[in-house]
């Protein structure tokens, strides 16, 4: 059920929970901004989600609340994830879903690292590139 991108922080979400180590992921970074691991159910060969530690629920409200250093913080995190999995040459696609329109269903920001073979057109239905 996507999520409306301005409602408040809920820190019994799934990812504020994998942050606190109370269910498992599979881990491939973390640092002081920033953690990734991969989504549960990948729609790509890879499919990495990174996310920020602290407690913003979405693009509009990271963008809006966070301190130039955990917005700079974050996103050398994401350029450091797809560095250390290999995937500037052959490409990526990074997606930050936001809101109904947008589909964002868990409500801690989190940015898809999607790679691992050719990604087609941008969205759904629209024509082949
Ligand atoms: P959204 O639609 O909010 O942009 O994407 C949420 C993503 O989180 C989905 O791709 C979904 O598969 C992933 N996800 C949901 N629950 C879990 C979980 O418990 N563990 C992991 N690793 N990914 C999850």
């Amino acid at each position: 059920m996507p999520i409306d991108a301005t409602e408040p922080y809920d820190d019994q979400n799934i990812f504020a929970k994998i942050l606190r180590d109370e269910i498992p992921s599979r881990r491939v970074y973390e640092d002081a901004y920033a953690i990734a691991f991969h989504d549960i159910a990948p729609v790509a060969p890879t499919h990495i989600l990174v996310i920020p530690r602290g407690a913003y629920v979405s693009w509009d409200d990271f963008s809006a609340r966070a301190s130039d250093v955990e917005i700079a913080g974050f996103v050398r995190a994401v350029g450091t994830v797809a560095r250390a999995a290999g995937l500037v040459v052959p490409g990526y696609r990074l997606l930050a879903n936001a809101g109904p329109h947008g589909g964002q269903e868990v409500p801690h920001l989190h940015v898809h690292l999607f790679a691992g073979q050719p990604l087609g057109p941008m969205l759904a239905g629209a024509p082949a590139a």
